[in-house]
């Protein structure tokens, strides 16, 4: 393990985003395993329409693995860069938050790597507290106009009615907490999605972002995974017309982030290409790369399952409880049919390849490793 003083590290900015896998792509000359995302908790206070994970959610929690067994794994990873932890809500419960989110935190920070957690924000403020000493980016969503978006949106798949005032708590503590937490200094990154419900509405979304002091606005389409998978698709024009219409009128010293976009420099279409310049011309603007199945994966820490890929064909790929993380990664990497579909490279375009649900569900039958890049 290779332990690096925090204070030499780059700051993470537009010029520097770690979990972008044509970072270390491009250090290295080949995909390797940088990024570890963890599954803290299956537990959540919300039940939210497009959860990801919405159907491993559970009332009560599985025990965890040994949490040495989890260093020993990262420890071993030769050039990590980056952690993530997931849920579920990881603060739901103060067990998890002292004795597996803030010893991760303090790793990372002592190895001299990166960490994220993916919260809600909506609990008691004191939880995310004790992650700010360690912590470097906060990672929310936020998908809202107001508290009746949130009550709508957060608590669709609840499967009995929920109290509206309950939902309305729940977002004034988030807006309040974000607001704070930024104030105290936390790098928090908000993530709208862009789907059938926001396509309308993210200048506002990014207003109202922008007013809680957050550092970036992360901006990802809706994919069909999970409980997202039965929500209307969004035409790829909506889904260009709705990142223009933001880009017109967003605060151009604020960084966004653009994720797991399903346009591409290899694209015929005229318009995707200018897309892309502008995203590419402006500001505090960048399109990151999709690090699934290119330089991270998630383990399960109940039951050490190791996943490449949210893409359903693709159950676990193996376990830590048997074997190495960097070990499981490359046999992916090297064997698994899948990824050889999409694992393309046009370095002048820093493309490597599309998503493969974003393949899936805009490129059907499309060969992307016999397309390339055009001029942008
Ligand atoms: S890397 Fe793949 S998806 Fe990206 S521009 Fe090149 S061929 Fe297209």
């Amino acid at each position: 393990m290779t332990v690096l003083q925090n204070n030499i590290l780059p700051q993470i900015s537009p010029a520097y985003d770690p979990w972008d896998p044509i970072v270390s792509l491009r250090t290295h000359g080949r995909h390797l395993l940088t990024s570890v995302e963890m599954t803290v908790t299956h537990l959540c206070n919300m039940r939210c329409e497009h959860c990801a994970v919405g159907d491993m959610l559970v009332m009560k929690e599985a025990p965890f693995l040994p949490l040495d067994l989890m260093l020993k794994r990262l420890d071993e990873v030769e050039h990590l860069e980056t952690i993530s932890m997931t849920g579920g809500e990881p603060a739901l419960l103060d067990k998890t938050v002292d004795e597996v989110i803030v010893p991760l935190l303090k790793y990372a920070k002592e190895r001299g790597i990166r960490s994220q957690i993916n919260s809600n924000l909506t609990l008691d403020i004191r939880k995310y507290e004790k992650m700010l000493p360690y912590l470097d980016v906060m990672h929310i969503s936020f998908n809202y106009l107001n508290a009746d978006d949130f009550y709508e949106v957060g608590f669709a798949n609840t499967g009995r009615p929920t109290p509206r005032v309950g939902a309305v708590r729940l977002y004034e503590k988030m807006v309040e907490n974000a607001r704070r937490l930024s104030e105290m200094g936390m790098f928090i990154s908000a993530e709208s999605m862009i789907n059938y419900r926001t396509h309308t509405k993210l200048d506002g979304i990014h207003q109202l972002i922008n007013e809680m002091g957050c550092r970036r606005h992360e901006v990802h389409p809706m994919y069909a995974s999970n409980f997202a998978s039965t929500l209307p698709v969004l035409s790829l024009d909506d889904m260009r017309n709705s990142i223009h219409k933001l880009l017109d009128v967003r605060n151009q010293d604020m960084w966004m982030l653009f994720g797991t976009l399903p346009f591409f420099a290899c694209s015929d279409r005229e318009e995707d290409r200018k897309l892309l310049r502008r995203l590419r011309q402006e500001p505090n603007i960048t399109v990151r790369n999709d690090p699934d199945g290119r330089n991270r994966v998630n383990v399960n820490m109940f039951t050490g399952s190791v996943y490449v890929t949210d893409f359903a064909d693709i159950p676990a790929f193996g376990n830590i409880q048997e074997r190495g993380l960097d070990d499981i990664f490359g046999e992916w990497l090297n064997e698994h049919p899948l990824n050889q579909t999409v694992n393309c490279h046009c370095d002048a375009a820093a493309c490597c390849g599309p998503n493969l649900l974003v393949a899936d569900m805009y490129y059907k039958g499309v060969d992307f490793k016999s397309r390339k890049a055009l001029q942008l």
